[in-house]
């Protein structure tokens, strides 16, 4: 699904440079890599605060936690999602309210969330799923007039974009109250291990997220809050420097690689090719078909036959998980979800697929869907 290997031998120099500097300098934890790492994140996402933390799920953790949220309060998100963003919702013991995603875009659906406001709601989680922005601009205008915060899950769409009505135009993670990030390997801002981050343009917030990810302390060991330890080691911000610089041209390649597909895809009629939002830039941390009738099973093993990986982001939604069996009532209003997941697909999708791969997994699925 992925070559990290071959992105990798391109910045083997400068990787390896990094690395060894960080092991010389034995500055391990909180190094200066850290703190440059983070700012350049901030002028890259025009931001103005980057807590980095140990992983994408910690980030959102960290974000429910700075919002001071109780428990039983309600955060309303997608159940068509990685199951973190879920997790941490109940871990806090906070009630997840989930609402459907849209039938092109796969992102939340704006008027569910509407429907779904109480006067519990404390904030709205939404995903930028497989790489694509939600439809901000609503959503926010919505979260306002209620004054809900909003954490974004840009774990899949770093360097993703949204353009606002009047012309202006945001990078993902930087339009809600807090935004959060995953370094995991496979993401599109990769590190050799794990990682993530915090973002928010507010300075109050700022602070407390930085205490909630150090043991709640401002001030050495004196502990303010209750907090935990969720730090992104150096020899990681290190690796994300220099993976920083290439990202835009990483975005390029796998919007290349989905031109390729899209184009070989087109008059496909067992084929959906991924809707893009005329207002988003899509990153394509995946490239996600729907496949209509014709068996999944069979195509995905067929693939698997010729070599050719496929995975299925996801075949369970959260709603229906056993580890959330005491929310799952809203079950039967996500008939989107519903239908999604026994439909998609999702192809390799990486910065080095060259034109020889695409040409195979194309010409095969095809092959394989007309038989
Ligand atoms: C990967 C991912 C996360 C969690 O990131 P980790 O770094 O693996 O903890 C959260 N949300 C979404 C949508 C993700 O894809």
């Amino acid at each position: 699904m992925v070559d990290l290997k071959s992105q990798y031998r391109k910045i083997k120099t400068e990787i390896d440079t990094a690395i060894i500097n960080v092991i010389e300098s034995t500055a391990f934890i909180n190094g200066p890599d850290v703190t440059h790492f983070a700012s350049e994140l901030a002028e890259y996402l025009q931001v103005k605060h980057v807590i980095p933390c140990a992983n994408g799920t910690d980030a959102l953790q960290i974000a429910l936690m700075a919002l001071g949220l109780k428990p039983g309060d309600e955060v309303i998100t997608a159940s068509f999602t990685y199951i973190a963003t879920v997790e941490v919702i109940a871990l806090l013991h906070l009630t997840p309210v989930f609402v459907d995603v849209m039938p092109d875009s796969f992102t939340m659906d704006v008027e569910g969330v509407k429907k779904a406001i109480t006067s519990k709601t404390k904030a709205i989680i939404p995903v930028h799923l497989y790489g694509q922005s939600v439809d901000m601009e609503p959503l926010i205008n919505l979260a306002n007039e209620y004054s809900i915060p909003i954490i974004e899950d840009n774990a899949q769409a770093i360097g993703g974009t949204y353009t606002f009505a009047n012309g202006t135009v945001l990078k993902t993670g930087a339009m809600g109250t807090i935004g959060c990030t995953s370094f995991f390997p496979s993401k599109n801002l990769g590190a050799y291990g794990d990682g993530g981050a915090i973002f928010t343009n507010n300075d109050e917030l700022a602070q407390t997220i930085k205490m909630v990810a150090n043991h709640g302390q401002k001030v050495r060991y004196y502990h303010e809050l209750v907090g935990c330890n969720s730090r992104l080691d150096s020899i990681q911000a290190a690796i994300l420097r220099i993976k920083l610089r290439h990202l835009d041209e990483y975005c390029i390649s796998r919007r290349a690689a989905a031109d390729f597909y899209d184009n070989a895809f087109k008059n496909n009629e067992h084929i959906i090719t991924p809707f893009r939002s005329p207002n988003a830039y899509h990153v394509f941390h995946q490239y996600t078909l729907q496949l209509e009738n014709v068996d999944r099973d069979m195509v995905q093993q067929k693939l698997a036959e010729r070599n050719i990986p496929s995975m299925i982001y996801y075949p369970v939604p959260c709603h229906k998980q056993n580890m959330l069996k005491e929310y799952n009532c809203y079950n039967d209003i996500l008939p989107v979800t519903n239908s999604l997941q026994n439909k998609v697909i999702s192809l390799p999708m990486h910065t080095e697929l060259t034109i020889d791969n695409l040409k195979y997994i194309t010409e095969n699925l095809i092959d394989i869907l007309n038989k």
